[in-house]
């Protein structure tokens, strides 16, 4: 698994959503149809408690209605028998073709009449012939009519209070019609009658927004504050009372007409619905009715159901815009609460996704981790294993190095051997002679070539102790100086020209005398090899010391680094020399060298040509003064 696998998205999907519109619907349908139903159920019902108010509010009306009629109807019941009590209408009736009695007791009429402001009053002879009347001065004069067809006049003859309403057939007006006989002596001689009209409550009536009807025991509308529903039958008319409407002309027959309506009684009240199904009162009251017993008349209030249905639609509105409202802030929470179960349900899925992949990421992981272990292991394994293999190579470097050291060095010792040889001879030969001073001379050279030859031996010492090499301060000098000894025999042999610029102060580094010296060896050697063509090779030392490290720089005059060999030079066996006298070893092993003292071996091509190599080591101080501190 790679790093870039490793830091791949994890994305976290929304989760199953649970879809809240889906769920939500039809409990929000369900209860708008129940909010309906309940709407419908509630209706007629509010619709007749409002009905029921407006019934018991116009009671009130309907009782004072009856009241009223009733005090009118008793304060003229009265007045005829009252009246018939009057000498003067006796006396009349007695003689009525007095015409000195007349004219008096007509005017005495009137003025009863207009003071007990009644319409008319009138007296009629046993025949029921009207012969003085109140009205005896107007077109519509009662005198000379004769009512005996009326029930009034006949109940008074009878001896009883006559009584009837009807509409006046002289006058035209409807009118309650009260008569009581007029007895002198004994008998019966006439009969005196007071109309009144009603006319004034139909007035007052109509001040109202109600309706009032008073009808008669045969259902005919008398009295209403509706003028085109006078003498019209509501409800049923008895058989046999047409017949007593005829023969009394109580009515004009061709007026009675049924009023259409549909009565019902109203549940849970005293009330009934009327609806009307005329044209121009095509509308529904509620109605109450009162009784005037003595009248025989049923007084009936209508009071119009519309405000009733106004208000119940009104209330039922705002109870449906609350319920609705209260259904929307229902919704509202309902729909949040189902949002946060989906966030939550949401969030619980991510972590498990999460945690799932947590745990899958862990096992990838621990897997790569035990590979890695693993590979570790090998690596360290192989470290060693190079270790080894490099110690051994670094071992057959040394015998490589060695052998060409011996080849130099035998010849290096051969020369002043041969030099000891024949100046040993020369001096032998020179002290037979006898000639001391030359042999003196000789002996000197030879002491010169042995101190030559030790300090050649004491190299190799150097050489031979490198295992044992300790890291610590090392003197570059010392370092450079030994080398340089070590290759001189090799640079004479290739008349290379070294030039030194190292400063001439002491100069200390972290590394391993021995050690160092083997890679200073190694790159001049190197240098005299790239040089091989070269009539004139020039190897320069030089030194440079930054930041607390020391850049030792071999640079040569040869064809410096090929690509490959800048890119490869430091690996072990790699070698552009050919087979017997390159192992590839060298750049390497000085590499390693160069990695233990923590300094740095670096190959670059010098701007001006040939190679440059460059060894930088950490600037250490004298040891004497590392004592010191
Ligand atoms: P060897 O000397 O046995 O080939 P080294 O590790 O010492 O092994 O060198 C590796 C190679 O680096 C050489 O074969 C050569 O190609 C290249 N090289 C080393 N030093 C120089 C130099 N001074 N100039 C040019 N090439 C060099």
């Amino acid at each position: 698994m790679s790093m870039d696998q490793g830091a791949r998205d994890i994305t976290i999907p929304a989760g199953p959503a649970r879809s809240s519109a889906r769920q939500l619907g039809p409990l929000i349908g369900g209860a708008l149809a129940l909010i309906c139903l309940a709407a419908l159920f509630a209706y007629p019902r509010l619709e007749r408690a409002y009905a029921i108010a407006i019934g018991d509010r116009d009671r009130a009306t309907l009782d004072l209605a009856v009241q009223n009629l009733r005090g009118a109807l008793d304060k003229a019941e009265v007045l005829p028998a009252l009246l018939a009590e009057r000498a003067s209408i006796a006396r009349l009736l007695r003689d009525p073709d007095n015409s000195g009695l007349l004219p008096f007791v007509n005017e005495q009429l009137r003025q009863t009449a207009l003071s007990l402001d009644v319409s008319d009053v009138y007296v009629m002879d046993a025949t029921g012939l009207t012969i003085a009347a109140s009205s005896y001065r107007t077109d519509r004069s009662f005198v000379g009519r004769n009512f005996a067809y009326r029930p009034y006049f006949t109940e008074a003859i009878a001896g009883g209070i006559g009584r009837f309403h009807a509409l006046g057939t002289t006058s035209g007006e409807r009118g309650y019609f009260f008569a009581a006989p007029v007895i002198d002596g004994t008998e019966k001689t006439g009969v005196v009658a007071v109309k009144i009209t009603l006319d004034d409550f139909e007035a007052t009536w109509a001040e109202g927004a109600t309706t009032v009807i008073v009808q008669d025991m045969a259902n005919v509308i008398f009295l209403s504050d509706r003028q085109n529903w006078h003498f019209r039958t509501f409800g049923p008319m008895p058989e046999a009372a047409l017949e007593s409407i005829v023969t009394t002309r109580q009515y004009p027959v061709a007026a009675l007409r049924n009023l259409p309506a549909r009565r019902e009684r109203l549940a849970n009240s005293g009330y009934e619905t009327v609806t009307f199904a005329m044209a121009d009162g095509g509308s529904s009251y509620i109605m109450q009715t009162g009784l005037i017993a003595a009248a025989g008349w049923r007084v009936s209030i209508l009071s119009p159901l519309a405000p009733a249905q106004l208000q119940a639609a009104n209330t039922l509105t705002i109870a449906l815009l609350v319920a609705l409202f209260l259904l929307l802030i229902a919704t509202a929470i309902w729909q949040r609460r189902i949002q946060l179960e989906d966030r939550l349900a949401a969030r619980e899925d991510a972590r498990a996704r999460l945690e799932a992949r947590v745990r899958e990421r862990t096992a990838e992981l621990d897997e790569t981790n035990t590979l890695l272990r693993e590979q570790i292991e090998e690596r360290v394994r192989a470290e060693a294993q190079l270790r080894r293999t490099q110690a051994e190579l670094v071992q057959a470097g040394k015998l490589a190095g060695l052998g060409q050291m011996s080849a130099a060095l035998s010849h290096e010792f051969n020369q002043p051997l041969a030099a000891v040889k024949a100046y040993a001879e020369n001096a032998a030969t020179f002290l037979d002679r006898g000639r001391e001073g030359e042999a003196r001379e000789n002996i000197r050279l030879i002491s010169a070539m042995t101190d030559r030859m030790a300090a050649i031996s004491k190299h190799l010492r150097n050489f031979a102790r490198r295992p044992q090499d300790k890291t610590g301060p090392v003197l570059v000098h010392a370092v450079v100086d030994d080398a340089l000894a070590l290759m001189a025999p090799r640079l004479a042999a290739a008349k290379a020209v070294l030039t030194n610029t190292l400063p001439d102060h002491d100069l200390w580094v972290i590394g391993g005398r021995v050690r160092l010296q083997q890679v200073i060896v190694n790159l001049i050697s190197n240098a005299l090899d790239a040089m091989e063509g070269v009539a004139r090779p020039v190897i320069a030392l030089s030194l440079a010391v930054t930041d607390g490290r020391v850049k030792l720089m071999v640079r040569d005059i040869g064809p410096g680094l090929s690509d490959e060999a800048l890119a490869q030079a430091f690996d072990p066996f790699f070698t552009t020399k050919p087979p017997g006298q390159g192992l590839g070893l060298g750049l390497s092993i000085s590499y390693n060298i160069v990695r233990d003292f923590n300094g740095r071996l670096t190959a670059a091509n010098h701007p001006e040509g040939g190679a440059l190599f460059t060894v930088e080591l950490d600037l250490s101080a004298a040891p004497d003064k590392i004592a010191a501190q």
